[in-house]
């Protein structure tokens, strides 16, 4: 593809640093400490991933020193618990993502019972319409600090577009790996963005493994695979806003989706980080998890009270939800343990009329990924969950326009004249009753 004419700036060069007050990548497992410099994502000991860890004292210092109205109304706006230390990367890359509404759901409520309903609204994420704008936006920031100028993934459709996105923003090439079975518009998407498009048969769990032989075989960086230590810290910013707009009242409930676990295994992190800071009291807050029936590896591993995951192989139209082996699956049955939250899923046709129920009551289009997340609501509501007045809010992750090719639509009516009577016919056919002035 062809390069920017303007190479990206390497922060490398500038001195100037972000309020970030990481320390340095932790394992997961063995709590092995590595800098925060090394370029490394997996623990060399045991394999599992690294997490980032912080000065939590530094942060609420820092914090308490910038008011709240001088801060960007996007993902930077708590960038003391984020890993980007150079403030060139930072300003190169998500300046667009992050802050997007908090909407009270009153007419979605009232169907399920619920006073308190909000919907989180992902859907409508710039750059590219959905959650992964978040993640994203850190491994491109991160790409950035390590002076590189291109950047892969492996994506089961939303982090493609997210990654041609800001790749494009960031003046770096992009490579998305897709699998063979996703929704065409996602992948259109990409190449109008000027991103590379290879798509692979195969599912996305073996799409994903051979791209790790791909990331060590050309040293290609990959957003959600070298990278992912970063990627998966932005995905904390959806809690820190969720709690901040609730005016920093933790919510008794939020319900989410899960494919690999980053976001709500991060939900867990972000809430955890609030109440270490003396943000906000956030230890009550359940976290519930919604996958497809024909995918739902973590959803089953908590209902059965299983620590261990046993992958599949996804068989579901929620493309966006099909990981069959998730890698952060450990973390989110810990997160919802500890957090006395459940898991639940949802078939096909649950799934596409729970996008179909969020449509007639809210206004909002949102894809499979939101359609499950409303459909396991409805059924942790309807199973008595959760208290009429308790405070519930919904991540809605990503937008139905990239996916409207696969919802089963009404078959259209036939094309009428141009013509008083026959259109007048015409809404007698779709269903109108004729008016009391008409006859
Ligand atoms: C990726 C994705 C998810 C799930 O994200 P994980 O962090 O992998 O669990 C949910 N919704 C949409 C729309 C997505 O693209
Ligand atoms: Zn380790």
């Amino acid at each position: 593809m062809r390069r920017p004419s303007t190479p990206p700036s390497s922060p490398s060069g500038s001195r100037k640093r972000t309020r970030s007050c990481a320390t340095g990548l932790v394992c997961h497992r063995c709590e092995r400490n590595f800098p925060l410099e090394q370029a490394i994502f997996a623990c060399p000991d045991c394999g599992k991933g690294l997490d980032v860890a912080y000065d939590y004292e530094l942060a609420a210092r820092h914090f308490a020193e910038v008011p709240r109205a001088e801060r960007p109304l996007n993902i930077w706006r708590f960038e003391e618990l984020l890993p980007i230390v150079g403030t060139s990367a930072q300003a190169l890359v998500g300046s667009y993502a992050g802050y997007t509404p908090l909407i009270a759901a009153d007419r979605l409520g009232a169907e399920l019972g619920l006073s308190n309903l909000y919907l989180k609204d992902d859907s409508t994420s710039r750059p590219s319409l959905s959650y992964k704008d978040r993640v994203v936006s850190m491994s491109v920031a991160r790409l950035l600090e390590l002076g590189k100028d291109e950047i892969g993934c492996v994506s089961t459709g939303n982090v493609g577009t997210a990654v041609a996105s800001l790749a494009a923003k960031a003046g770096v090439d992009a490579y998305v790996f897709y699998p063979s079975h996703l929704e065409a518009m996602k992948a259109r998407a990409c190449r109008a963005l000027g991103a590379e498009v290879c798509q692979v048969e195969g599912n996305y769990d073996e799409v994903n493994r051979r791209c790790r032989d791909l990331a060590a075989a050309t040293g290609m960086e990959f957003a959600n695979i070298t990278l992912r230590p970063f990627y998966a810290e932005g995905a904390k910013t959806a809690a820190f806003e969720i709690v901040e707009q609730l005016d920093w009242q933790s919510p008794d409930h939020i319900v989410t989706p899960a494919a690999g676990g980053t976001l709500s295994s991060r939900l867990h992190k972000g809430l955890g980080e609030l109440q270490l800071l003396g943000l906000a009291e956030t230890s009550a807050t359940r976290i519930h998890i919604a996958q497809p029936s024909g995918c739902n590896p973590i959803a089953s591993a908590i209902l059965a009270e299983e620590a261990e995951i046993h992958a599949v192989t996804p068989e579901t139209a929620a493309h966006s939800l099909a990981i069959g082996a998730p890698g952060d699956g450990y973390l989110v049955i810990d997160a919802v343990r500890k957090r006395g939250g459940t898991g639940g899923f949802a078939s096909d046709p649950e799934i596409f009329a729970g996008i179909d129920l969020l449509a007639s009551t809210e206004g909002l289009l949102t894809e499979p990924a939101g359609g499950t997340t409303i459909a396991v609501l409805e059924k942790l509501a309807a199973a008595g969950r959760f208290a009429p007045d308790d405070t519930v809010v919904a991540v809605i992750t990503g937008n139905g326009l990239k996916t409207l090719d696969e919802h089963p639509a009404k078959p259209w009516p036939d094309k009428v004249d141009c013509e008083l009577d026959a259109m007048l016919a015409a809404l007698e056919e779709l269903g109108r009753k004729p008016s009391p002035v008409a006859a």
